[in-house]
Parts: structure tokens; sequence; C-alpha cells
């Protein structure tokens, strides 16, 4: 049976979450937050314990928590966001600094912190970047010394600083990477441990309710039942056991934050009389602003639930599945919060109207837990690897597999999907023929191109599913098995123009002045085909505007 919650339980999760926001969070407190740069220590703490209890969520039933999975850990941080991101980003950090401990702590540990987590409510807060190791936490100068009595390790002294840490200044509990003489270690270290300091909160562009602030940690004395797991030099194997999961939830910030932008835009598009008529009846407003967008989150929603539902079954692992749904969802949201802005015009400029702090707010999620560029790199390291083993069948065997759907199902962007894989496939041979990944663009490129290719054929098996009635039982809903189709085709035509196309230009760009054979790229890769496949593409853009606007069409 998968992990996580049944569908009633999630469901009054999420009300409750609801009821509390409707009640305790207007739009003009967020406001003041961000106006005022203010942590409400009292909301977070509310939430993540003794009101609502967000972080039993992540606690195992063993340790007094309600044992959630990774799709109900989705659906909570999906709804946070579209709440405040500042104020979701306090209870990641929760979860974030205890997941070194849920992954990689001895069973003792987990049943002392966990249990204290859940009966206290602890905040907690994860420290691993530094000043210098950012992207590159191998580069870290954290150290922790052994403190040896008889022979026998007792204890660490840790020297060294942390930057940018969620939670910083207020957190009662920190999980600490640091060197150790067998390599990057988690600690486990107490707010009031005598030499740890909390710098001053950061001046944010956005998520201005969360606290950040630097660490300062001068001959930090800890006992050795603190080191995470036991054994020294497990740290950025635990840090990489947790990313398939923590990545996750940034992707579900960023489908929540996107969507709560669009959410503005949509009614107030549906008021707004200009030119004799609403916004929401204008092609050139819908289609440019509200549309794309719309089809985008939910194409990241797609790649996201069907990597939870693959953790909930057990699989472990999904790093780069995690890094996809984060890319994603992340750059979605940013970009729906643009749109938003602009769908507004000068109202949307205001603080006022909200979208200009979700905007701020939910570019954040482009850069924490792994920029969108260092995810680009691990996405395309990975799936290289895939299409080397495999000798250039990777994507042509997903497509095939595709190809099988489309004709079961048809009608539901599969057969364009996978035109949009054989695509990938070819263009990715003639980068490996030409050697052309030694360049790093070309590689960071083929990272993007693989993740829209790999949402456009999840999104295409998320439609087929619903058109058989077999969606996830605990989904949300937004739209029916028809629209989901719309979504569907106008997502698999974008990606497959944008693999035929950017893909031959970055391929073909990478080598001299006619080293590489366009015309030969365009036949293998199927170009005529992906222009063809474009044909139906507004009228289905017009189904989604239906959809999202309660027209019948
Ligand atoms: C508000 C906020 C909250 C945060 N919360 C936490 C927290 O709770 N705990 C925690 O540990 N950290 C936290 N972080 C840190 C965050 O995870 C890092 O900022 C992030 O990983 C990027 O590191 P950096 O800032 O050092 O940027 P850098 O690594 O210096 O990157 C700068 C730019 O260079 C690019 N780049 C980096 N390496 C490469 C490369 N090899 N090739 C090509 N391009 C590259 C990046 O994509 C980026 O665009 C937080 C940051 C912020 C701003």
């Amino acid at each position: 049976m998968a992990a996580g919650l049944d569908r009633d339980t999630l469901n009054l999760v999420l009300g409750a979450i609801r009821e509390f926001a409707n009640s305790e969070l207007p739009d003009e407190r967020l406001l003041e937050f961000d106006e005022k740069d203010e942590f409400p220590e009292g909301v977070v703490r509310g939430m993540c314990g003794e009101v609502l209890g967000v972080s039993l969520l992540f606690i195992p039933e063993a340790y007094g928590g309600m044992g959630g999975g990774a799709y109900d850990v989705y659906r909570v941080c999906e709804l946070l966001a579209s709440i405040d991101l500042g104020i979701a980003t306090g209870a990641l950090a929760t979860f974030l600094g205890s997941d070194p401990i849920v992954f990689g702590g001895t069973e003792e540990q987990q049943a002392r912190w966990m249990s204290q987590i859940a009966e206290e409510s602890l905040l907690m807060a994860y420290g691993a970047t530094e000043p210098e190791a950012g992207s590159d936490l191998g580069a870290l100068k954290t150290t922790a010394e052994r403190v040896e009595e008889d022979g026998e390790i007792v204890g660490y002294v840790i020297n060294g600083n942390k930057q940018w840490i969620s939670n910083g200044g207020f957190a009662d509990l920190y999980t600490i990477l640091a060197m150790t003489p067998g390599g990057p270690t988690w600690f486990v270290v107490d707010r009031d441990t005598e030499g740890f300091e909390k710098g001053r909160p950061e001046d944010k562009h956005g998520i201005r309710a969360s606290n950040t602030a630097a660490l300062s940690l001068q001959d930090v004395r800890v006992d050795v039942d603190r080191l995470v797991g036991g054994v020294e030099g497990q740290g950025l194997v635990q840090a990489q056991a947790v990313f398939g999961y923590t990545r996750l939830m940034v992707a579900a910030f960023g489908l929540g934050a996107g969507w709560a932008a669009l959410d503005r835009a949509i009614p107030y598009s549906a008021e707004r009389i200009q030119a004799g008529g609403p916004l929401s009846e204008k092609q050139g407003y819908t289609h440019k602003l509200i549309v794309p967008h719309a089809v985008r989150l939910e194409a990241s929603r797609a790649y996201l639930e069907e990597t939870a539902e693959r953790l909930d079954d057990g699989e472990e692992m999904l790093n780069t599945e995690g890094a996809i749904a984060k890319y994603l969802a992340s750059e979605a949201g940013n970009a729906a919060a643009e749109a938003a802005i602009q769908a507004l015009g000068g109202y949307g400029y205001t603080k006022e109207y909200m979208v200009e702090k979700y905007k701020r707010d939910v570019k954040i999620t482009t850069i924490y837990e792994g920029t969108s560029e260092i995810m680009e790199m691990t996405i395309a390291r990975d799936r290289w690897q895939e299409h080397l083993k495999s000798r250039g069948r990777y994507y042509h065997d997903r497509a095939v597999a595709l190809e099988s759907i489309a004709a079961t199902t048809p009608g539901v962007g599969a057969d364009i999907a996978a035109l949009a894989l054989h695509a990938l496939a070819e263009t990715m041979e003639v980068a490996r023929v030409q050697r052309l990944t030694r360049n790093q663009h070309v590689l960071f490129r083929l990272g993007e191109l693989v993740a829209h290719a790999e949402a456009a054929e999840a999104l295409a098996k998320r439609a087929a599913a619903a058109a058989r009635g077999e969606l996830h039982s605990k989904s949300d809903g937004r739209f029916d098995a028809a629209g989901i189709a719309a979504v569907s085709r106008v997502y698999a035509r974008e990606v497959a123009a944008r693999v035929a196309l950017e893909g031959a230009r970055w391929v073909i760009g990478a080598g001299a002045e006619g080293e590489v054979d366009a015309s030969s790229l365009e036949a293998a890769a199927g170009h005529k085909a992906i222009s063809q496949a474009q044909g139906g593409l507004l009228g289905d853009m017009d189904l989604v505007a239906d959809a999202l606007y309660g027209r019948s069409s």
C-alpha cells in the first residue's frame, strides 16, 4: 500500500489550513508582514505546532506524527505557498532541518528528536549553505574537530559560518553541516549552545515574512550522540538522499505561488472592461497572459504528482525527478506571477493587488534548494548517462510507450509528446557524435529540453488516466478530463516545437559553420511532423481558456 494519509484525512488537514488562513491571514495582514519585513513567529509556530500541527505531517506515526507521504506534503506545501510563501518557508525549514535526521539518523536519534519536534512543536533550521559554499556544498569550510577522552570520541567542536539560513534567528534546533576528519557530516545543535550566534535578519527582495539569517559557530561543543547517523562523512550522501523529496516541496511552492497569482488575474480579467468587453474574452490577452501559464503550471503538477506517487510507492533516490519537478514548477510559477502583474496592468504594479508580492516571493523558488542552473546540470548529466547506456534508445523507447497510449487513448497529447521525445533522442545523438556536451551551455540547454519533454510525457499519461476515469483519488481536480486533455495537447505542441527548434539551435550552433547538417537533423528529429502537429493549437487554447473562465465551449 502507498505511504501517506487517506483522502479524508488529507482533506481535513487542507481544510483546517484554509480556515486558519481565512480567519488569521487576510491580505492586509500579509502585506503588513511584508512591509515591516517581519517574521510572524506566533503564526508560524501556531501553524507548525500548537494550532494546526503542520509539522506533524512529516513525522512518522511511531513518533507521534501523522506519517504523511510525499503526495500529502506536496498538497500541503502548495496550499501554504498559495497563502504566503514566506510563512510557508518557515514551515519548510522545519521539514528540511529534520530531514537529515529522518533519512540519516539512527533509530535512537529519530525517536529522540522526532518525538521532541512532535511534542514540543519545535521550529528547526537547516544549515548547509556557507558564504563561500552555495551550489558547491563540497567547498564547505565549517569544521568539526573530534574531542577524545581515553582514546574514544566523546564529542566535536564546531567552528564556521553559515549563510542564508531560513528560521536562522528563531529555530529551537538546527542541523548543521560541518567537515569532520571523515568528511562532511550533519550535527544537531541546540539554539542556546555556547558559542552559537545568530545574525540579524536579511533585508530580502521577497518572502519577507520568513526569517533568513547568518549563523556563526565558535568553538561550539556538541556530544558525540549529535552526529547524525553516528558515522562521519555521510553528510552529502544524506543531503542527496533527501533531495528527491525536498525539491518536490519547493516545486509545490512554485506551483502554489504561481497559481495564487493566476487566481487573482483570472477573476480580475473577467470583470475588467476594456474596448467594450471583459479582458477575459480577448484572445490576445488570455492566450498570452493566462493560458500558457496555466498550461505550464499543470504540466509541472503532472510531473510533481507522478514523482510524489512513485516516492509513496517506495521508489528511492528520485533525485533527477525531484530536480525536474522543482525546475519546471519554480520557473513556471515565476513566469506566471510576472504575467499576472501584466494582466492587472497598473493595478498589478501596486502592492494592494497582491500579485506584485507573489512575484517577489516566488522568485526564491528558482534559487533555494538548488538553483535552476544547478537543476539543469543535474538533469542533463543523469539523462545523458541514460542516453549513452541505452545507445540512444532511452527517449525513443519512452516515445514508443507513449505511442501505445496514444493508440488506446487518442486525443490526450500522447502522440505529440512522443514526437518531442523522438526529437530529443535525435538531438542528443547529434550532440554525442559531435561531442558537443563539452560545451556546458549545450549540456544545460539539453537539461531544459529533457525536463519539458518528460513533463509533456507525464501530462499526457495524466490526461490518459483522466480520460479512463483513473486519476489519483486525492487530486484537486482543477480541470475535468476534457480540460486536462486540452492542456496536455497545448503543452505537448509547445514542447515538441521547443525541442525541435531549440535543440537544433544549440547543436548546430555549437559546431563550426556547416559542421552539423541541418537538413539531416530536421529529418531525423521529425521537424515536419512537429510543425504539422501544431494544427488545432489555437482551438485547444480556446478550450483551456473556457475551462479557466468556467465558460461552456
Ligand atoms: C531566502 C533564502 C533562504 C535560504 N534558506 C536556506 C536554508 O534554510 N538552508 C540552507 O542551507 N541554505 C539556504 N539558502 C541558500 C540557498 O540554497 C543558496 O543561496 C543556493 O543554493 C545558491 O547558492 P549561492 O547563493 O551561494 O549561489 P552560487 O552557488 O554562488 O550561484 C550563483 C549563480 O551561479 C550559478 N552557478 C553556480 N554554480 C554553477 C556552475 N557550476 N555552473 C553554472 N552556473 C553555476 C547559480 O545557478 C547562480 O545563478 C537560502 C537562500 C535564500 C536566498
